[in-house]
């Protein structure tokens, strides 16, 4: 009896170790198992995915992205987290100080060029993929009186928050039509304040650049009538010419409540960047994570649904990261 016992007791300890062995890949293959365990050294255990703010939809998203990599690749912590957006993003990722982050696929090429608002050039991130387009939005109320950008001047207009991306477009907007920064009198808001203060009556017009329908813009339309102003066909031509990234956008009538006309404006694409501090290998099991949880990520917002492989590379302005391109490769 003794004997048996002990002979249970063994076979079972047995068993425990073999699927503790054999457990850590999740449901990839045995031989794949024995390879991740050796490959996981030099990884990146704790990634911090940088969004915007909360009332756009990289927060949203960003949170989303950041969980579906916590939950679906073994030892690895992620946490999406919000931020100033673009500009300060691909800053902040290249100092170090993040491992991900969404940004503009326009951002993303001036920082790796090292043009336009950076003094230097950022070397240390790759892209991952393009998701969605994301359209500039002159915001404000119906009876403002303010029906095209020339009418901004002299006015308090939101211009997005410090280190965004909004500010970049907001200014590159404003000199198309012939006015600059020091034409209006700026603020550097967020969306949730942008959008509290054009309803308090504080500021007069807000730029967001962001997916539709933002947040920001949503809760605004739900309490007050709401216009968002075409920008001149000749600006239009003049920034596309100029700034590789910008594409012609109407917005549809029906994108938010409470506003009932079109808009024709540009737009430009949000992008998902990987710092090369993160391992190749690390960043190939992180995408594939990704496109195998797809579902996550439209769950989190409408403009997350137009995530794909099919078009994860179009628009794409900076070189890929190597895990990344390892990824695509593989499909
Ligand atoms: N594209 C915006 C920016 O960089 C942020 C958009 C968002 O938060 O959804 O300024």
């Amino acid at each position: 009896m003794k004997k048996l016992s002990w002979f249970l007791v063994l076979v079972f300890a047995m068993a425990m170790f073999l699927a503790a062995c054999g457990g850590g890949g999740g449901d990839s293959g045995s031989s794949e198992e024995s390879e991740d365990a050796a490959s996981n050294e030099g990884w990146v255990e704790n990634i911090t995915l940088l969004t915007g703010g909360e009332a756009g939809v990289y927060f949203p998203l960003g949170v989303a992205l950041a969980d579906v990599i916590d939950a679906n690749v073994d030892g690895v912590t992620a946490t999406g987290v919000s931020s100033g957006a673009s500009v300060s993003n691909a800053e902040q990722l290249n100092n170090g100080e993040a491992q991900l982050a969404l940004v503009q696929n326009d951002i993303a090429y001036y920082g790796a060029e090292g043009m336009n608002m950076f003094e230097e050039t950022l070397d240390n991130y790759g892209g991952v993929f393009t998701i969605y387009n994301e359209t500039i939005q002159l915001v404000t109320l119906a009876d403002s009186g303010i029906e095209s950008v020339a009418d901004l001047e002299g006015k308090r207009v939101a211009i997005g928050d410090v280190g965004s991306g909004t500010e970049a477009n907001a200014t590159q907007i404003l000199e198309a039509h012939g006015l600059s920064v020091d034409d209006i009198n700026a603020q550097a808001l967020d969306f949730a304040d942008a959008s509290t203060n054009l309803q308090d009556g504080n500021v007069d017009a807000a730029f967001v650049t962001a997916g539709t329908p933002t947040g920001a813009i949503q809760e605004l339309s739900a309490s007050a009538d709401v216009r968002i102003v075409s920008l001149d066909q000749d600006a239009i031509d003049s920034l596309m010419e100029e700034y590789t990234y910008y594409v012609q956008e109407d917005i549809p009538s029906d994108a938010y409540d409470n506003f009932d006309s079109t808009a024709t404006t540009v737009a430009v694409q949000a992008m998902l960047i990987a710092s090369n501090d993160i391992p190749e290998d690390q960043m190939q099991e992180i995408t594939s994570a990704i496109f195998d949880n797809l579902d996550e990520i439209a769950n989190a917002h409408v403009r997350g649904e137009e995530l794909s492989v099919d078009t994860a590379q179009d628009g794409m302005s900076i070189d890929l990261h190597p895990g990344a391109a390892a990824y695509y490769d593989e499909q």
